[in-house]
């Protein structure tokens, strides 16, 4: 190891808390201290060079150091950096508004910017509660999906069902009616019937609770934290036509569906619907820098007209909403999506994914594979008759993933679901070659990690 990696690993030990990690263990291991990037590789202090299998936690979509993106950046730094929204207009702001209501459902009029996926959320959250207060009506529950994620700020985690993650702050928390979430493989019956089974239980809770269910908010297609559940086919659809029914706002969270990981722009095409509100952030930016929006409908922006005495006026934001930067990198990156015709281009990718997962989970240890789009998981399992898993203890996910990493490809697994969500924009190489490690670690390697 050079001088200068031992170095920096130092003093990331003396300095550093790092998110969703145990630090003791942690402390206890020689980290990978990534220096620089180049299209789909990530290139480490040593030199090293793995494949962003992960696109950097879900939102990189053109690769790294991509020349439109940079010198988009670059160009908007020569103007302003930043200036603030509040009591202002901003160029770049004003024009990645337009875009993004051109591209979204065309029911969402309004573009209401943060800074991430959490603070989407709070904003969906708060604005739906607000909704009906400015009407006289006191709405203030939420419907959610078990082992939902939907970030870490408090609203958020409060509408939240990942025990592992969440179950700690539950005292801090408001209140929240959860479903179960439709997962076929861990539901005793087909899919069709699992789906049935969470249809009604949210029909249920909104047909005795509807008069103070605020928002039922989902993650459309695919629940991603929780280990890429893909929802069966209609869920969505359904689930649209149960809050139109009960008269509830629908809030979905595309932050990690959304730029084309699904295989469509926003999983919300997929089934054709229009949700009342929908989250925007990880891959707005392509991964480039913090942003996010929250788009509502007309109606929804209606309700918090008034005279200031009127006290209707929506009182929140951030100081770095709408940052300017960050809406030049999101503008130059839809630029990018028509250029490059990277929807188009999506096909041919997720089914070469197809193919290899057909041999992956006939191999041992492979208990289930998942994919919708560009998302796929891959369940690790002690016993694929019983479903059974591996004691958490054992971190078997965590140790193929290092297996993985040996091999030039950079992983990050969900307890023992192995994530793979590679940059959209991949190259059919590229994603080939990160297949083959993938059935290679998984076939060779698995077998003497779970020993
Ligand atoms: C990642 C994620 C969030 C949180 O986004 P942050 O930018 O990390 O706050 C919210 N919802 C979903 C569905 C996500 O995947």
């Amino acid at each position: 190891m050079h001088k200068k990696t031992e170095n920096l690993i130092n003093l990331d030990r003396q300095y550093l808390w790092h998110p969703f990690t145990q630090m003791k263990t942690w402390l206890a291991c020689d980290p990978v201290v990534i220096e620089s990037g180049d299209g789909f590789y990530l290139i480490d202090t040593e030199g090293n060079r793995y494949i962003d299998a992960i696109s950097s936690l879900w939102c990189n979509v053109h690769g790294h150091r991509v020349k439109k993106i940079d010198d988009a950046i670059k160009d908007q730094l020569d103007k302003i950096a930043h200036s603030t929204l509040l009591g202002l207009a901003q160029t770049k702001s004003i024009e990645l508004a337009e875009k993004l209501v051109a591209i979204t459902p065309k029911n969402l009029q309004k573009v209401f910017y943060s800074d991430s996926g959490a603070t989407s959320v709070e904003i969906a959250l708060k604005i739906a509660y607000q909704y009906y207060q400015n009407q006289g009506q006191k709405r203030n529950k939420f419907i959610a999906l078990g082992q939902s994620y939907h970030g870490d700020t408090i609203g958020s985690v409060s509408v939240g069902g990942i025990e592992l993650f969440h179950s700690i702050f539950k005292p801090m928390l408001f209140d929240t009616y959860f479903v179960p979430a439709p997962f076929p493989y861990r539901f005793d019956g087909t899919a069709e019937e699992c789906k049935k089974f969470t249809l009604d239980k949210i029909e249920e809770t909104l047909k005795k609770h509807s008069d103070s269910i605020a928002a039922l908010i989902v993650e459309p297609l695919v629940q991603g934290a929780a280990g890429i559940i893909v929802h069966p086919k209609g869920f969505l659809k359904e689930t649209r036509a149960l809050t139109k029914k009960y008269d509830t706002i629908l809030i979905t969270d595309e932050v990690a569906t959304g730029f084309g990981k699904t295989g469509k722009m926003f999983a919300c095409e997929i089934e054709q619907i229009e949700p009342d509100i929908m989250c925007l952030a990880k891959g707005i930016t392509a991964g480039y820098l913090p942003l996010a929006a929250t788009l509502t409908t007309q109606k929804i922006f209606d309700a918090f007209l008034g005279n200031p005495d009127d006290f209707k006026t929506f009182y929140h934001g951030h100081t770095y909403t709408g940052n300017a930067l960050g809406c030049a990198a999101a503008l130059a990156s839809l630029e990018l999506f028509e250029e490059n015709k990277i929807l188009e281009s999506l096909s041919a990718k997720i089914d070469l994914i197809a193919d290899y997962l057909k041999k992956i989970s006939s191999l041992n240890f492979v208990g289930n594979t998942r994919q919708r789009g560009m998302m796929t998981g891959i369940e690790i399992v002690k016993d694929k008759q019983t479903k059974k898993s591996f004691d958490y203890e054992k971190f078997i996910g965590a140790k193929l993933c290092a297996a993985m990493r040996s091999k030039g490809v950079m992983l990050r697994p969900l307890s023992d679901v192995i994530v793979l969500m590679p940059p959209i924009a991949i190259n059919l190489d590229t994603l080939k070659k990160l297949l083959d490690i993938l059935y290679d670690t998984i076939k060779n390697d698995l077998p003497k990690i779970v020993k």
